[in-house]
């Protein structure tokens, strides 16, 4: 897994700065070129990021959870799922639609 570069410059964006991509969009410490997550990368993220939803849920069903471990859990798939999903991102020079 490599995070994603710049389209303009190639600069390697660094991990914490894809935390949080607002509205597919980032723009690059290096140039200033404006990015936009790919259609693909919209699709692999969400993916990626969907555990952090049906784990605990199924693990809610299948177990009988305290609430402790019900929150731990669900933190701890969630920080996962998250911490994982920047090295999902692609960005190009164009906006793309999510269809
Ligand atoms: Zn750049």
């Amino acid at each position: 897994m490599e995070l994603p570069v710049c389209w303009s410059c190639g600069e390697t964006f660094r991990w914490r700065e894809l935390l949080f991509v607002v509205e597919g969009k980032k723009t690059c410490q290096k140039c200033g070129a404006k990015q936009y997550t790919t259609t693909h990368s919209k699709w692999r993220t969400g993916v990626v990021v969907l555990p952090a939803i049906y784990i605990p849920a199924i693990c809610r069903l299948l177990f009988d959870l305290s609430l402790s471990s019900d929150l731990f859990l669900t933190v701890l798939v969630f920080v996962i799922c998250f911490a994982i999903a920047p090295y999902y991102c692609q960005f190009t020079e164009k906006r793309q639609p999510l269809f």
